[in-house]
């Protein structure tokens, strides 16, 4: 049977590989295995019938070891204090690898936005942050949008943690409009990360980019500017999927011929340039770079045996479970952990923060560049401790991430 762990258990399953090698001090250890805080919040929303609905909200901050707490806030029916708090986890690690000074937070409500109209939605942003106002701040914890939150809502969250603070608060949330302090190039900062480090892998296994065929699992934000940029780069992107289904072709599929393909019929499926497979198929095709780019626990020991790509790069969060990863690691695939491959999004969250702190504002080259020069350096501290402790690239990062973090836990006199 399939393994069965929560997010937690596997976040946490995760960090005793890297704690083992590294022969962690028992006290970080226990600091880091479960968050610091969590806070469960009921919201009162007033619904445009006249009746009232109460939601559950969740902020979970994980560490705030070497500085505020930072992650988003996720509207959907499924959100549990489960997955809150295990993404918060990832967070921590994900900030840790590429040397942000953030710890790690994530929030949600249980939700169905779909269901809700925009003034209901605003209600719901507003009594969010209401409700959690003594805990969110520049200097405390940042939020930024997640599954089904996007730039409006980032915008009622300032607005109203603002109103409440008697000043304009820019710094207190990411992933905001550009006139609202938002960062050029934050869109695509997930995609590109992945990019740079999807590059840096293919040096080190001696390909080259143009010769290239790659799979990409999802065809949303991180999957369809991926596929953009590598096409743009000359990789021959063989296969794209979305929820729908999949399309394949072995001489290439053109992204934004698909992307106008998808505007128009609502999914990738039925693409003239390329014939439909099966989604499940797309993750077992005999190409060079596999990009899981939907969901989690994709990667299952079920179908990691049949995996032929040379390089996995994790654009999405938790694809793979621990067992799959044993199969790949044994089967000489080079895995570009997720805490690493898709950390371009919240390392440019951190320069949208900065650039509020300093009311000065970059050009977009600018972001580009400072984000791949962070990327480059975060893939080459973690293959350097992977080569050093000759372990696979995922334990090398949380091994980079828990360095850090426990000598701020030790300086500061926690343990
Ligand atoms: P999105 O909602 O824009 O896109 C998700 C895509 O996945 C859609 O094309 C959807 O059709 C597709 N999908 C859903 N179910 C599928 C299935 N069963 N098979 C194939 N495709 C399926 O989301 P996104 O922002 O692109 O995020 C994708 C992943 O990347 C998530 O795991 C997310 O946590 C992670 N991530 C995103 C960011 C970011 O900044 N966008 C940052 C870090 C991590």
């Amino acid at each position: 049977m399939a393994e069965q762990l929560t997010p937690m258990e596997m976040a946490q399953s995760q960090l005793k590989a890297a704690a083992e090698k590294l022969d962690l001090d028992k006290g970080v250890l226990e600091m880091l295995l479960e968050p610091q805080r969590v806070v469960i919040v009921r919201i009162p929303v007033k619904m445009d019938n006249g009746t009232t609905r109460v939601f559950t909200g969740y902020r979970s901050q994980h560490s705030d070891a070497i500085g505020p707490a930072k992650g988003g806030v996720r509207f959907h029916p499924d959100v549990s204090l489960d997955e809150v708090m295990a993404l918060s986890f990832w967070m921590t690690f994900k900030c840790g690898v590429v040397g942000l000074p953030y710890g790690g937070g994530k929030g949600g409500v249980a939700v169905n936005p779909k269901e809700l109209s925009q003034a209901e939605l605003e209600r719901l942003s507003r009594g969010y942050v209401r409700a959690l106002y003594d805990v969110l701040g520049s200097e405390k914890d940042i939020p930024a949008p997640d599954v089904y939150t996007n730039a409006q809502i980032m915008s009622w969250m300032m607005d109203e943690y603002s109103v409440i603070r008697r000043y304009t608060d820019f710094g207190m949330i990411t992933g905001k409009p550009i006139v609202l302090g938002g960062s050029k190039g934050r869109s695509e900062a997930t995609a590109r990360g992945v990019v740079v480090t999807t590059l840096e892998a293919i040096k080190k296994m001696n390909m080259h980019i143009s010769d290239a065929t790659v799979a990409i699992q999802g065809f949303g934000n991180a999957g369809s500017v991926a596929a953009n940029i590598l096409y743009n780069l000359g990789a021959k992107i063989v296969a794209i999927s979305d929820s729908k289904g999949a399309v394949y072709s072995e001489n290439g599929l053109d992204p934004k011929a698909l992307e106008k393909h998808k505007d128009e019929t609502g999914s990738v499926v039925g693409f003239l340039g390329g014939r439909d497979i099966a989604g499940g198929e797309l993750l077992e095709l005999p190409v060079d770079i596999l990009i899981p780019a939907a969901l989690e626990k994709v990667i299952t020991e079920d179908n990691a045996p049949y995996i032929k790509a040379k390089i996995v790069a994790e654009a999405a969060n938790g694809p793979t479970m621990p067992k799959a990863d044993e199969i790949l690691n044994k089967n000489g695939v080079l895995v570009i952990p997720d805490i690493l491959c898709n950390a371009g999004g919240v390392t440019v969250s951190y320069f949208e923060w900065v650039q509020n702190n300093y009311g000065y504002y970059w050009s977009e080259d600018e972001v580009n560049s400072r984000l791949t020069e962070k990327m480059q350096d975060a893939f080459f501290s973690v293959w350097q401790m992977s080569t050093e402790y000759n372990t696979d690239m995922r334990t090398a990062a949380y091994m980079v991430a828990v360095k850090r973090i426990s000598e701020a836990i030790k300086l500061r006199g926690w343990v």
